[in-house]
Order: structure tokens, then sequence, then C-alpha cells
């Protein structure tokens, strides 16, 4: 198959980007041309890892709160913990308010327009600099996501394996980008591979390159992106600690900020490791005291690189230690709680 120029490949998707671009997404102010930065850079945070059906709820609740970024910037950083509750990747949140705080304090409250200037922003990496600077400012980059990868290794039938593809993918982006419509190109191309090049599924019959398109005429459009084989995630295992005082308030914890879950609310755990330790080694390494029992149930949790199996033990205490927040049940939920700490609060609700 001869390659068609890119410029004539850039022309056709945005032509089917100005028919069918989504305008479900309310990142999106306008049906294309250049967006709030603020909207923008907030939406390609909470998109990391995330699906945009996740992220929607999230999104409005927080310019809902937050409408801009000098709001966000005095923000108490606890309650934005609380609204990213169970997005998950606690670390964005974290790093959401230090970056709103640089570009309100440091910036007049502007984002820069240019990548470079972006990556020096906390929490701010080479993809969303790209995306910001593209879809804010219509300026000269192209961000590479899942969605990118998957249309453009279909699209040129790139062998190269995950990581080493990411960069063939950003070159043969960079060659179609277009004049002045750098961000319309890359909502475009997210788009498609959102609606039409769907991972298992692709609708190559209503994709504007289907004609141009070397996987399709190889009739192996989901042998791409090529994968390296999966390796096995490992399995932890934890106590998470139920501790209830005579009042019925239970006793959550702030996490420390470094680490998995850093600076969400939690219960009191164990070390989470793949050897296992069993409840009586899990209540003697707890400084509490009072009489305990084990859960049957056993709360299951999958992170990105590790499957958690988490027993759960609820301790009665009659001291009324101070240290600590000590929370009333029906107040628990609307705690910064990560996922996995939902489940646990939900075994006992
Ligand atoms: Fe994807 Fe099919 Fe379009 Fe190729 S023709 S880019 S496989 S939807």
């Amino acid at each position: 198959m001869s390659r068609t120029s890119p410029h004539i490949l850039t022309d056709k998707l945005l032509s089917w980007f100005g028919q069918t671009g989504r305008s479900d997404l309310p990142w999106r102010d306008a049906p294309y041309g250049a967006r709030d930065p603020y909207r923008v850079w907030l939406s390609e945070i909470m998109l990391q890892q995330t699906t945009c059906a996740a992220v929607i709820p999230y999104f409005n609740h927080f310019t809902a709160t937050w409408p801009d970024v000098k709001a966000l910037a005095s923000a108490d950083t606890d309650d934005v913990m609380r609204a990213w509750a169970g997005l998950g990747y606690y670390a964005r949140a974290r790093n959401l308010v230090k970056c709103a705080q640089v570009v309100a304090d440091e910036r007049q409250g502007v984002f820069p327009a240019h990548e470079q200037d972006l990556l020096t922003l906390p929490g701010i990496g080479p993809y969303t600099a790209a995306a910001i600077t593209a879809i804010a400012h219509q300026g000269p980059a192209a961000p590479v996501d899942g969605n990118v990868i998957r249309v453009l290794t279909r699209l040129y039938a790139i062998e190269d394996v995950m990581p080493a593809h990411k960069g063939v993918v950003g070159e043969y982006s960079a060659k179609m980008l277009p004049q002045g419509r750098s961000g319309d190109f890359a909502e475009a191309l997210m788009d498609l591979g959102a609606t039409v090049c769907k991972p298992k599924k692709p609708n190559c019959a209503a994709c504007p390159w289907i004609s141009n398109c070397q996987a399709y005429a190889q009739g192996r459009a989901t042998a791409y992106p090529v994968k390296a084989p999966k390796k096995e995630k490992p399995t932890r295992k934890g106590w998470a600690f139920w501790i209830e005082r005579a009042d019925g308030h239970v006793l959550l914890e702030r996490r420390p900020d470094k680490g998995l879950l850093g600076g969400m609310t939690g219960f009191p755990t164990t070390h989470w490791q793949t050897d296992a330790i069993d409840a009586e080694q899990a209540v003697a390494s707890q400084s509490f005291e009072g009489p305990w029992r084990v859960l049957d149930e056993i709360v299951l949790h999958t992170f990105t690189h590790f499957h958690l199996e988490l027993g759960v033990i609820k301790v009665s205490v009659d001291a009324m230690p101070t240290n600590g927040l000590w929370c009333p049940p029906h107040d628990i939920d609307n705690q910064a709680l990560p996922s996995v700490m939902k489940k646990v609060s939900a075994l006992f609700s």
C-alpha cells in the first residue's frame, strides 16, 4: 500500500471531526478551537488512567466548586482530596493544588502556552504539557495517549512493542500536525480512538482512514498496538483495623503524603506484603488494647501493580485516645476515603 501524504490524512480526519466530534464532554466549552486552559488542564489530569465516563461527574463538581485556577489555589487541600476520593492515583490531587498555587501566585493565574514552561509546573508531565499546548492554545504539540497510539499503530501497521512504539507514534503524529489546529487534530485523534477505532471492535466502516489504513488492509486491525507479554501481578496481603470506641466513633488516620494513597484518609492498616501475617501478629503490631475479632469477609482490590487481599479486624477500645481522627460512622463516607477504604467501610454499613 502506498503511503498517503500526512496532510491528506489530516484533512480527512479534521473533516470527520467537524461532523462527528464529541459534544458531550464538559471540558469542551466550544465545538472546536482554543479552549479554557484551566478546564483543559483539569480534565487532562483527571483523565490520566481514568475513563471519560468516570471523570465527567468529578469534573463537573470541581468546576462548580472551584471555577477557575485562583479558586482552586485557595482551596483547602483536604477539601480537594475529599472531592477527589474514588478517582484514584491520589498524587494527582495533591499536585493539582500545588500546580494551581504556582499558576495563581507566580503566573498571575495564567497557564503558560509552551510545553517547556508547562513542564516546570507540579504534576505536569510530557503528555499533559503537550495536551495543554495543543488543545488550549492550538500550539505545535502532539500529545500521545492510549487512543492515539492505538489509531496510529493501526494506520501505519507499526510493529514496535510498547514502550518503543510511543516514540514512533509521536513522530508520525508530529508530521501530520496542521498549522494552527493542533488541538483540533489532537481531539480528533482521541475521538477516533474512543468512538471508532476501539480496542476490541474497531468500526472501520465509519473510519475516515479506511482506505489508508494498513492494519485494515492486512485484516489485522486488532493486532495493533503490539503488546509485550503481560506480567502477572503479585498479590499482597494485609489487615485493616476498624477501631471503635465506646461512643461508636471510629478511628481514621491520614496516610503519609508520599507513597500509595498518599495524603488520603483511611483506616489503620498493617503493611501490605506478599508474605501474609496472621491476625495475632497483626494485632500485636498495633498500639491499641481491647477485645477484637476478625470479620469473615476479605476486601479484594486491585492497584496498578498488585492485587490486594485485606483482612479486616474489628477492635473495641474503652479508653478515649485523642490522637487520630475519631469519626462518627455516618460521617465516614464524607471523608477522603480511597476506593479500597470505602470497601472496608461498606462492611460495617
Ligand atoms: Fe482503526 Fe479501522 Fe480506522 Fe484502521 S480503518 S484506523 S483499524 S478504525
